[in-house]
């Protein structure tokens, strides 16, 4: 699968916008990203975490675990392709936790899958409560990369597509000149 053809799949759900954008940062862009809009379409979605996980051939996984809300479904349908058990990791006073019963063995070899990694900081938070119970991160995979290469979690790190979109500060934003005023996407955090 191109880079090319999972655009395609993003532009079809409508997981990628293009316009004028006012980000939750204050900042605007050209472009929004809505990873939740891909799994809507459940046979777009099957076919890009199947990609996924024929990148991960050859690493040995024994469960997927993924970060509350936006890895949850991902994380499913992960795990569903690689036919081993799923589980989902939740804040609870802020701190990244197991909860409804969920549980991980020691020695227990995780992937740990989030869709869309900016700073990447749910899945670090994820893997140092792992690694408190024993567990082993092998691996963590992404449909998007949008740190677009520098985060580095310290395991491999597989994802479909690594881009950095670029935003602006209000009065420097080009696109306040030719596009109007910008328009604030349904999301509260972007
Ligand atoms: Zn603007």
């Amino acid at each position: 699968m191109t880079t090319e053809e999972v655009l395609e799949i993003f532009k079809k759900t409508g997981g990628i916008l293009k316009g004028h954008f006012l980000l939750t940062s204050g900042r605007h862009s050209d472009t929004y990203m809505q990873c939740a809009k891909l799994f809507i379409d459940t046979s777009a979605s099957e076919k890009l975490c199947r990609e996924l996980a024929l990148k991960l051939k050859g690493t040995d996984i024994d469960i997927v675990v993924s970060p509350a809300i936006g890895g949850i479904l991902m994380g499913y349908e992960m795990a569903r392709q690689l036919n081993k058990p799923n589980i989902f990791a939740e804040r609870e006073n802020d701190v990244m936790t197991l909860r409804r019963g969920f549980s991980v063995e020691k020695g227990a070899k995780v992937l740990v899958v989030e869709d869309v990694v900016t700073t990447g900081g749910s899945v670090k938070d994820v893997i140092a409560m792992l690694k408190e119970k024993g567990a082993e991160v092998v691996a963590v995979a992404s449909i998007v990369d949008r740190s677009a290469g520098k985060v580095d979690f310290g395991v491999k790190y597989v994802n479909l597509i690594s881009m950095d979109i670029v935003s602006y500060e209000a009065d420097k934003c080009p696109f306040c000149k030719t596009m109007g005023a910008p328009i604030k996407p349904g999301s509260r955090k972007i």
